[in-house]
């Protein structure tokens, strides 16, 4: 997988127009396109790659150009702007097919009116203003999703908006041929983890394979003492070790061993997302807390306990935030501070949480862990920095699946942790604790969810718009 970039993702632009103008308005019309694909690819804000496409004037055009955006797989969305008028009943074919998400532009390529030399030819060429009226009107009518911004094209805030919208696309694409693989079943009785792994791939286009630990096991033992050897080196280069003793440098080891094994084993199928459950860790000497913390830090998915829809989440929230700061990780609601004014929540999980959210360099420690009956495991201790970030979650309740995000600030203990032996982070939920959490549970969220320091609200809105999930957002 790519980590770095998301420029191998396609967003086609695409004007629309008719033959009434002439040649010349049409001349015109392709080039302020082409100059508005060029000043948003120059002006590096927007991750994804975007294409240019001729003008589309008449129903065969654009049905062909729509057909193929469906057909492309590099292809992760469209965007319409109706810089002049395109009489909409020609887009019906082309739209009722439509199976990319779309992105409806409505500016302009000027943006003010030269108040002293405004003519007709003028107002022929820029109607935007009512061209792409015609275009919502039948976009709504044929129920599509998709979003809607207004602006000036070259300013910072569409270009965000372009950015925010494509990443989400880039991950929907990401999802439609993502594999989750299950190492072991969702934690017995546990509710919330379950879900219609069928109904999923129907709405997000992920699939959810299940496995025996032994399946992993055969990788894991493959792995040479010489292959431990190196990763613990980068181990050593990466994180700060304080216990070197004998006993822990084998639990370390070990831990090693069970983060290539995965991988190898990931990569084999061409898994991006993965769980586990200390409830079947039958051959593993410990439960792999840091393999799946560094897995995450990664780009994969993952999910506690059985929890394939976390995972799938993990993964496509990963996605969208390519190159953005802040880290994205794996998280639980363990513990509540409710002291006067100072309400928050700190958020950890046994071993599991994405060294990509840390501040400052992870310390790399062995301890006991009093679930899962194994070897003392080896994990990555931090803290976070202060700052805005968002917990999202998706539940399913049999027929529907529900998207709920709270926003949040990341805040810092007024006092030391030192006897919490795992990463941990502190947030106050918005509005605040009370009603946060109160709103949270009402929804139905889960223990479980995707801390995204890198994201915000907005990525999670566009996508629940892509995937025709509900929304719920807590703010
Ligand atoms: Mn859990």
């Amino acid at each position: 997988m790519d980590k770095n970039s998301l420029k191998q993702y396609q967003i086609w632009f695409i004007t629309g127009s008719q033959h009434l103008y002439g040649e010349e308005t049409l001349r015109q019309v392709g080039i302020h396109s082409q100059q508005i694909v060029d000043s948003w690819n120059r002006s590096g804000e927007i991750a994804l790659d975007i294409v240019w496409k001729p003008t589309v004037k008449t129903q065969s055009e654009i049905t062909e150009v729509l057909q193929a955006a469906n057909g492309d797989p590099a292809c992760a969305g469209i965007i319409c702007w109706m810089h002049t008028f395109s009489p909409a009943k020609m887009w019906i074919n082309g739209l009722k097919n439509l199976q990319k998400p779309m992105l409806h532009l409505n500016t302009q390529a000027n943006r003010d009116i030269p108040w002293s030399t405004i003519d007709m030819d003028f107002m022929n060429l820029n109607q935007a203003a009512h061209g792409d009226r015609e275009f919502g009107y039948i976009c709504t009518r044929l129920g599509i999703r998709r979003k809607v911004v207004n602006g000036y094209y070259d300013t910072a805030r569409v270009r965000a908006v372009v950015d925010v919208w494509g990443r989400a696309a880039a991950a929907w694409l990401d999802s439609q041929t993502m594999k989750v693989a299950r190492i072991g079943d969702n934690m017995r009785d546990v509710a919330v983890t379950e879900g219609n792994k069928v109904d999923a791939q129907i709405q997000f286009g992920y699939t959810v394979d299940g496995f025996g630990v032994g399946d992993v096991l055969k990788y894991i033992s493959s792995v040479s003492e010489s292959q431990i050897s190196g990763l613990v080196e980068e181990y050593l280069d990466l994180y700060t070790v304080p216990d070197r003793s004998e006993r822990a440098m084998h639990s370390i080891r070990e831990a090693a061993r069970q983060e290539i094994g995965i991988r190898s084993f990931l990569e084999a199928g061409g898994y991006t997302a993965f769980t586990t459950t200390f409830e079947n860790l039958y051959g593993l000497e410990q439960l792999p807390g840091l393999a799946a913390q560094r897995l995450m830090a990664e780009g994969y998915g993952f999910g506690a306990e059985g929890d394939w829809k976390t995972a799938a989440l993990l993964r496509t929230m990963k996605r969208m935030a390519v190159g953005r700061t802040g880290g994205v990780s794996f998280m639980e609601d363990y513990t509540y501070h409710f002291e006067p004014g100072r309400e928050c929540v700190l958020g950890a999980h046994m071993l599991e949480v994405c060294p990509s959210i840390a501040s400052g360099k992870p310390s790399l420690e062995v301890h006991p862990l009093g679930i899962g009956g194994k070897a003392d495991p080896a994990r990555l201790i931090f803290a976070t920095a202060p700052g805005e970030a968002i917990n999202a979650t998706m539940v399913e309740f049999g027929s529907k699946f529900r998207l709920v995000v709270n926003e949040l600030q990341i805040t810092e203990p007024k006092e030391a942790l030192p006897r919490l032996p795992v990463a941990r982070t502190l947030w106050v939920p918005k509005p605040n604790l009370a009603e946060g959490a109160r709103r949270w549970i009402e929804a139905g969220g889960a223990h479980h969810s995707v801390n995204a320091p890198a994201l915000t609200t907005e990525f999670m809105e566009d996508y629940a718009r892509m995937t025709d999930v509900e929304f719920v957002v807590i703010r």
